[in-house]
């Protein structure tokens, strides 16, 4: 008798994404007003003051990477429709980063 054992793993799966794959991610990516390139080290805040075009809502501080979740939210998975250039501070649509290909 035979018998197989499935090892792989979906978490073994996930760790397999390097930090190589991590800045591809972020080719395509620019402010629509200045054309600055964020990359994988770049950090926005989920803190909404009233200069921001954001609608109201309880925001909770949190750090992240806001292209490496297209917007959301690690902490309170509020979804930015909004986000702030880092090089300008200029509000753009989260949407209007992504280079569209014509
Ligand atoms: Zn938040
Ligand atoms: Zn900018």
């Amino acid at each position: 008798m035979l018998f197989f054992k499935e090892t792989r793993k979906t978490g073994d799966i996930v760790k397999q994404i390097t930090s190589l794959d991590e800045d591809d991610r972020f080719e395509g990516i620019r402010c629509p007003l200045c054309a600055w390139r964020p990359s994988s080290g770049d950090l926005w805040c989920c803190f909404r003051d009233d200069d921001s075009p954001e609608p109201p809502f309880r925001s909770c501080g949190t750090i992240w990477n806001t292209f490496a979740t297209r917007g959301r939210c690690t902490g309170c998975s509020h979804q930015w429709k909004w986000t702030s250039c880092l090089r300008c501070s200029a509000w753009s649509l989260h949407e209007d980063w992504y280079e569209r290909r014509s």
